[in-house]
């Protein structure tokens, strides 16, 4: 068996980084940075348009502590569907609200190969929510994995990559191998919800060879599961159900959009 690196000390080569940064600069010659929501060409620097950056919907406190919707009540902790439903994680926390423009974004990052977007997404994640991620105290970052067929197809997990870049930024871990999709399942948004819970029943499951019991809860008592886009919060529910299994005490989950809700 390979030996394993204890979560804690999988750090970041400087050499890695700076290579990085040059061929980012070598790659913006070429391809320069376009904005993730109208897709105009960016000034150097630049995340994202002026204007919409200004359209973009932030969300603000109040929000639902497990799932990180927005609040139309201050005196509430919860929203109505995480107050009415299981929910393994004990604290969430959202960025933006998918709105029309947000989903242009995600489909850009999904669909169109626009992986520049990820940037946009993790340096708002950072700068909005870095202090109450830091709080949690997560040993580790994990991404929703995306089934291997899908991931052949678009070759990359976007979760994966937003994970990737908060990581860095962060200096948190990402485990990426650990947990899986064991099954190719149908995009959850065609679905009602009876039949969401259905299409996921045995989605995802674990790597336990290198992540046995002892080592996750040594290593991996408390994590953060990260996504795209929370619609109903089946998919989530999976993966934390599945990872509390696994002997993790303490999951929050980072989504970098949510539906404005019920
Ligand atoms: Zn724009
Ligand atoms: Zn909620």
């Amino acid at each position: 068996m390979k030996k394993q690196l204890p979560v804690h000390k999988m750090k970041f080569d400087q050499t890695v980084v700076e290579e990085n940064r040059l061929r980012d600069g070598l790659t913006r010659l070429l391809f320069p940075r376009k904005c993730p929501g109208c897709g105009i060409v960016l000034p150097t620097g630049a995340l994202v348009c002026e204007e919409c950056s200004r359209e973009f919907t932030l969300i603000k406190e109040p929000a639902c502590m497990i799932c990180g919707r927005p609040l139309e009540y201050g005196n509430e902790e919860m929203c109505y569907t995480c107050a009415n439903s299981t929910r393994s994680n004990s604290f969430g926390v959202s960025i933006f609200i998918y709105d029309d423009l947000m989903r242009n974004a995600m489909s850009g990052l999904k669909f169109h190969g626009q992986t520049d977007n990820v940037d946009y997404f993790a340096a708002m994640a950072v700068s909005r929510a870095g202090a109450k991620i830091r709080s949690f105290e997560p040993c580790a970052l994990v991404p929703v994995p995306v089934h291997k067929t899908r991931l052949e197809e678009r070759g990359y997990n976007q979760a994966e990559l937003i994970c990737e870049k908060i990581g860095e930024m962060m200096e948190i871990p990402v485990v990426s191998d650990w947990l899986i999709r064991a099954r190719k399942t149908d995009f959850q948004k065609n679905l009602g919800s009876i039949m969401r819970r259905r299409n996921l029943e045995g989605a995802f499951a674990l790597n336990e060879i290198d992540y046995p019991r002892e080592r996750v809860e040594s290593e991996l008592s408390r994590v953060m599961i990260v996504d795209d886009i929370y619609t109903t919060g089946t998919t989530m529910e999976n993966c934390a159900s599945k990872l509390k299994e696994a002997g993790v005490t303490e999951i929050g989950l980072l989504n970098i959009s949510i539906g404005a809700g019920i």
